[in-house]
């Protein structure tokens, strides 16, 4: 993908949607500049669809060196609450802002199931991030044992309340929501949009019940899960969904810029 013309103007939404790709345990730095060189290439200095990559961190600085002067974001996957300290193998907020990140993917799936991280400690990170003015993208979603027992919309809730005390009003815009059923992650099985606009419908009165009505209308809930280019339309002309956390289909330039697309053409 060369041109940018096709990936700009469509009208604006008005939660700008936003499309990141988390790359997991996957590129060495040298992979890394190349997949990111190309989404530049193709987004610009300017877009009407928010663009972030987040690479391992080994991989941050040299992304964020071909990231400087376009429109493209960078996150990380992870961090500390704590400024600093003895957490050997661990990496701060301030440390991710010295490196130019502006967003931090925290509590996904594979992080609360691997790592045992609670709603607590994530909560903690919220925090943090936000304090650090990085910009969460807070995942949530329930198993497939969870949906079957009709446990979706309490487990949702549980976490997203849990992870989220203590946040302001000032700062509610800058997080983000990913709703990601942890079933559809990586398995190729997508929720149906109803699914996923029942439960992202259900989030944002959540959002409305902390802080109000015309935040929570500000404040952008994600989908992830096998979200490709050929499911990503449907998904993303849903009311509730304005953007993809993207994982397979974030690690090669041709479906993650189709999935840009994608989100740029949603009226
Ligand atoms: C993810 O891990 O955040 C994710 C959505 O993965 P995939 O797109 O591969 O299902």
């Amino acid at each position: 993908m060369n041109s940018t013309s096709s990936l700009s103007n469509p009208p604006m939404a008005s939660r700008k949607k936003l499309i990141a790709g988390n790359w997991k345990m996957n590129k060495t730095s040298a992979d890394a500049v190349l997949l990111v060189q190309d989404i530049v290439a193709a987004v610009g200095k300017g877009h009407n669809v928010e663009v972030v990559v987040c690479p391992p961190f080994t991989s941050l600085e040299s992304a964020a060196r071909v990231i400087e002067g376009s429109a493209v974001k960078l996150g990380a996957q992870n961090m500390h609450p704590e400024p600093s300290g003895a957490y050997t193998g661990e990496i701060s907020a301030g440390m991710l802002r010295a490196l130019f990140a502006s967003y931090v993917i925290l509590g996904h799936s594979e992080r609360r199931s691997y790592f045992k991280e609670s709603d607590a400690f994530i909560n903690q990170k919220v925090l943090a991030a936000l304090k650090n003015q990085l910009k969460p993208i807070l995942c949530v979603g329930e198993t497939l044992q969870e949906r079957e027992a009709g446990a979706t919309l309490k487990v949702v809730q549980t976490q997203v309340e849990g992870c989220l005390g203590g946040v302001s009003k000032e700062l509610a815009t800058s997080v983000v929501i990913a709703y990601e059923p942890v079933w559809a992650i990586g398995t190729g099985k997508v929720a149906t949009t109803e699914q996923a606009q029942e439960v992202h419908a259900f989030i944002r009165s959540l959002l409305a019940k902390l802080f109000g009505e015309v935040l929570a209308q500000k404040v952008r809930i994600l989908y992830g899960g096998s979200m490709k280019p050929a499911n990503a339309p449907e998904l993303l002309a849903q009311k509730d969904i304005d953007g993809g956390l993207i994982g397979g289909a974030s690690l090669e330039a041709r479906s993650f810029l189709d999935l840009i697309k994608a989100a740029a053409a949603v009226p």
